[in-house]
């Protein structure tokens, strides 16, 4: 099985090291990642300046390709143009902090495991809680896991729907505070973070503004990726980017909309 792995954490982010070595068992892993944190671009991609690759050493011998953009470029260069061969699966992370509810929508680590998708390709995004002492390699183990029961277990898990690769979105709860209580298959929140303002003053008296919040823990009654998670288990929770409000579309024509 041949793996690109990439992030939006930066190519030489512990969690990508702990993520290429746990599925470098699986098969041969390439990493693909941008050179420098890139948390919460989401699914951007670079227009308007030209993009440099290096290869870089990322210890233990193995080497890897560093761009110079997002990680929706990542994954678009590596699959157009630094990979000889097509993998069989994109994974990203192992990201230092929660993609739970509509966080997804700000994730590079996200917006990485969905271009692979949109690209035809199985992908998973991995992401683990963020606390004092983070186990990435225990994140990473329960990735692979997880990703060989998706790729061995027959062609059948390997489309959602006909035509389409699976996209999951993985989340691991701390590990040094004990096991998960297993894996849960659960639907997205709507609900993310709790978002607010700190106003501050810079040394020239003028007023500036830095976003700051905490992460949703309740999602009350909901059976969803949010609930799950904060009860203890690894959340599971396959993606799709057609963002169309199917149920609306029937309602909206209704409206009779004219020009
Ligand atoms: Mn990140």
């Amino acid at each position: 099985m041949r793996i690109l792995v990439t992030n939006d954490d930066g190519i030489m982010a512990p969690g990508l090291l702990a993520l290429r070595r746990a599925l470098a068992e699986l098969g041969e892993v390439t990493v693909v990642a941008p050179t420098v944190a890139q948390s919460a671009v989401g699914h951007a991609i670079t227009l308007t300046e030209p993009i440099r690759v290096h290869r870089m050493n990322l210890g233990d011998g193995l080497w890897g390709y560093g761009v110079q953009g997002s990680p929706a470029d990542s994954v678009k260069l590596a699959l157009l143009e630094l990979l000889p061969e097509r993998p069989d699966i994109v994974a990203s992370g192992v990201n230092l902090g929660t993609n739970l509810g509509v966080n997804v929508l700000y994730s590079g680590t996200v917006a990485a495991a969905a271009e692979g998708a949109f690209f035809g390709l199985p992908s998973v995004a991995v992401s683990i809680e963020d606390s004092d002492v983070v186990d990435f390699d225990g994140a990473a183990r329960i990735a692979r896991r997880l990703i060989e029961q998706m790729m061995t277990d027959g062609p059948d898990r390997s489309g959602a729907r006909p035509g389409e690769p699976v996209l999951l979105n993985i989340n691991v709860p701390d590990l040094t505070s004990g096991e998960p209580k297993g894996v849960k298959v659960v639907p997205q929140s709507m609900k993310g973070f709790s978002e607010r303002w700190e106003r501050r003053t810079d040394p020239r008296g003028r007023t500036y503004y830095w976003i700051t919040g905490d992460h949703d823990r309740e999602d009350q009654g909901i059976n969803s990726d949010i609930a799950a998670f904060y009860e203890g288990y690894v959340t599971v929770t396959p993606l799709a980017f057609d963002l169309t409000d199917h149920d609306r579309v029937a309602d909206v024509r209704g409206w009779d909309l004219t020009l």
